[in-house]
């Protein structure tokens, strides 16, 4: 049983080999161009959203450890999904770092934002 083949820009059936995923270099191109440009944008916002919450971090926390609320943080378009890394202290506390700033949630809807002088 033949299944039809189609061009993944154009839909258009495609003759010929069986490995064919395009009818044209036209289709091709124009299919590989957009897909790389969906995978570079979605890199420069995870980027710009990283930047914008380190940012976020160190006017909240202009010295080594500030503690604010989680709400502050949210009205300034914080975003808690985006981070770098996590450290666990030998406690068990967790912080999400943004870069060299990182924060811990606390107990009442607190974060301490935190500021890291070295590598942990
Ligand atoms: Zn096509």
């Amino acid at each position: 049983m033949a299944t039809e083949l189609k061009c993944l820009e154009c839909g258009d059936k495609l003759i010929g080999r069986a490995d064919k995923k395009f009818c044209s270099d036209q289709c091709r191109n124009a299919f590989n161009n957009r897909n790389n440009s969906d995978a570079n944008n979605l890199v420069r916002n995870v980027n710009n959203t990283l930047r914008k919450n380190r940012r976020i971090l160190v006017e909240l926390n202009p010295k080594d450890k500030t503690k604010v609320s989680r709400d502050k943080l949210l009205s300034k378009g914080f975003s808690f999904t985006y981070f770098t890394n996590i450290y666990e202290t030998k406690t068990g506390s967790i912080y999400h770092f943004c870069y060299e700033m990182g924060y811990l949630e606390l107990d009442n809807d607190e974060v301490l934002i935190v500021k890291r002088e070295r590598d942990l």
